[in-house]
Formats: C-alpha cells, structure tokens, sequence
C-alpha cells in the first residue's frame, strides 16, 4: 500500500492522553491539511509521523513499511518548521547542503539537489547570502528547500505561515500550492487557519478534542459537516447554530425558531433521530437582508462590516440568538436598524443533542 497510513495511533503526555485512536489514509502525492484549534493535537500527530515522538501504540505506515520506531532521517519524511531555525553563519548553500553532508552524500548529488530545489523555489540568487541577509519570506522558502533537497516522499510542514505577515502570507500560499505540483511527494500541513487549509489543501482533516472529527475535499467539509463542531470551524464568519424544534413531518424537516418563525429545509425527516429538540445551522449566504416584516424573521443589526462587494449584517433575534446575513455592497444599514431575515432553508443544516449533523439531500 503506497502513502501514509495510521492505525488506531494514541499518545499520552504522563497522564493526559493528546490523541485517541486515529486511524488515516493518505495517498502518495496528496496534499493534506490537519485543521484544529490551538490544543487540539495536530503537532503531536505530526511529530509521530516525522519521528519526533513515539507512539504509546498503533501502526503508522509509509508506503507499506512501518516506521513508527524509526529515528526520523530513516523515514523518508522531511518537517519544516513554524519557527524554521537556518545556520545564521552559513549561507543558504551550506545551509541546504548541511543535511545531506551529515548523511554522507556525495559532493556531485549535493550541489545537484541543491541547483534543482533552487530553480524549484526560485531562490538561485540567494545561494552565496547568509540568512540575516534574506526577507520573512525567503528565508521560509530555503527552510523548505531543505526538506526539498533531501527528496523526502513525505513533506510534514508545520504551521508553515504562521510567521509571515498578511501579504507574504498570501503570495506563499500561492508559491506552496505551485510547489506542490512540482514535486514528487506528498504533503501534510498542519494549520490552525481554515482558510489556509481550504485554499490549499486536496483533504482536510479536522481534529478536535484528541480525535479526528472528519476527513474530506474542503467543499465536502464545508457543505456536509459531520458536527456542530465541524460546521463551526470550517467557514468565515462562522455558521449560525440556532435552537429549533422540528414541526413539519412531510419528507423535509420543517423547525420553528425559538421566536416563532418556521423554516422549511431539505434535510430529509427520515434521517433525522427522534428528537425534536435541535439546532439549526445558517451559514451567511443562507440569509439575506430584506426590509423589516418582509422576510423569515425581524432581528436588530449589532455589527456591519462592509467588505466593497457585499455588506455582512451581524443581526439579533429578539431571543437574543445572532446570525450573519449578507447585503448589497452598497448596504446603508447601520448599528441599531431593524431589518427583516430571509432564511433560505433549503442548504440549512440541522444538528441533533450529540452534536451530528444532518445535510440536505438536493441543496439548493
Ligand atoms: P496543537 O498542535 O493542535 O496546538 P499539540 O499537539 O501541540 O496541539 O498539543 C496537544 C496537547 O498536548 C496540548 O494540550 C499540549 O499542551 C499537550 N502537549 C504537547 N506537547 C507536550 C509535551 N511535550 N508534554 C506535555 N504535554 C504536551
């Protein structure tokens, strides 16, 4: 089996357990994201499969060889990391070159893995300057291009922007995501950022509370999440999980707010479990600003953030619940205003008490 493949892996610091049982396939060329909040146990996951920590049990695999106990040169990964430690008195040649000398390479291989990541990254001028001489932005590009040069099968990058600012940040998830189709090998990242996971990766695995919560395409995750959890995580400005009691039993769930309004959702009634007590996911795009008594609902506009092309309205239910609407660009709507809600049910998620999440069949 080619790729990386986990099995049931735990980890425990003393006695505070840090992952439960994860089990991953991940194919040989494909880019993976290990989305989560701060804590929630992405570094550890990452520094088992680089060989940084020891597993207190379970299988992790690289291409059909297990390699949970070996040191991490022996591998076949490369890590780059958030805080991406060059040799400040050496150039970035010998910086390139340092691992592969210490691992015995040839003179001749070197300099040629060296002109190879160089051209790569772009970085051919750079070679002769020392690290104290290079930007933010280069001097995260020759981490990288240490991982290059050692041809790993496996790049582990972790939080590999955290340190750049807004702008370079940008241009280096574009160069990240070319770098990829550039080389032969695959690639984990771990990112507390869902931006930056949805924009570059092939597969999100998001992680929370010790335990992946959902694996799969970033659109997938975003429009099927498996919890309320995954549904609050994925998706800026979040998504609006507000209480409602299921009232229809026609083939599509129907819920009535806590103010009284009714909305009509595609998620089919047989899915859902007994309960009528349950949580009704709105994301920003489900819910337009119209004039007050026209819409789903009547609320009270607590924040406007005016992006050019469209205009959020952070908005209040008279039950005190907030939801994210999206208006005009040219939205005159200030602090305070009344505006009236048309909730479009038919992409509208539902969530039961343990928190699952069920889908519409046919989304509008
Ligand atoms: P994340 O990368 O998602 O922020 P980490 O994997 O770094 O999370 O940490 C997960 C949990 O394990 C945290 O509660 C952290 O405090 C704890 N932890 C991480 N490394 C160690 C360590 N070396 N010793 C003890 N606890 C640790």
């Amino acid at each position: 089996m080619s790729g990386l493949e986990l099995v049931d892996v735990r980890k425990s610091y003393g006695s505070t357990p840090v992952l439960d049982g994860v089990s991953l396939s991940v194919g040989p060329r494909e880019f993976i994201a290990f989305l989560g909040p701060s804590g929630s146990g992405k570094s550890t996951l990452l520094r088992l499969i680089a060989g940084l920590e020891v597993p207190d049990s379970g299988a992790i695999s690289l291409d059909g060889r297990r390699i949970e106990h070996l040191p991490p040169g022996e591998r076949g990964v490369a890590m780059v990391f958030q805080h991406y430690a060059l040799y400040p008195h050496m150039t970035v040649r010998e910086n390139l070159a340092f691992g592969l000398h210490n691992a015995g390479t040839a003179r001749d291989e070197i300099a040629a893995r060296i002109d190879q990541a160089a051209a790569v990254l772009e970085i051919d001028a750079l070679l002769e300057r020392k690290p104290g001489q290079l930007s933010g932005g280069q001097r995260q590009r020759v981490a990288i291009g240490r991982a290059i040069v050692k041809q790993p099968r496996l790049f582990l990058l972790d939080e590999p922007l955290s340190n750049l600012d807004a702008a370079l940040r940008n241009r280096t998830r574009v160069e990240l995501a070319q770098l990829r189709r550039r080389v032969e090998a695959g690639v984990i990242m771990v990112t507390h950022d869902q931006a930056e996971a949805m924009t570059l990766a092939d597969r999100i695995v998001v992680i929370n509370e010790r335990r992946i919560q959902q694996v799969g395409a970033p659109l997938e995750v975003y429009a099927r999440p498996a919890n309320a959890f995954v549904a609050g995580f994925v998706g800026s400005p979040a998504i609006a999980l507000l209480p409602a009691t299921v009232t229809g039993s026609g083939v599509h769930a129907q819920v009535r707010l806590a103010g009284g309004a009714e909305v009509q959702t595609r998620v089919p009634c047989a899915v859902l479990p007994p309960e009528r007590e349950v949580r009704l996911g709105l994301r920003p795009e489900n819910v337009r600003v119209v004039a007050p008594g026209s819409g789903t609902c009547d609320a009270e506009t607590i924040l406007v953030e005016r992006l050019g092309d469209r205009t959020l309205i952070y908005a209040q239910l008279a039950g005190g619940e907030e939801l994210t609407a999206i208006d005009e660009g040219t939205s005159a709507l200030r602090i305070g205003d009344r505006v009236g809600l048309a909730i479009d049910g038919g992409s509208a998620h539902i969530f039961g008490g343990d928190g699952t999440g069920y889908h519409a069949e046919h989304p509008a």
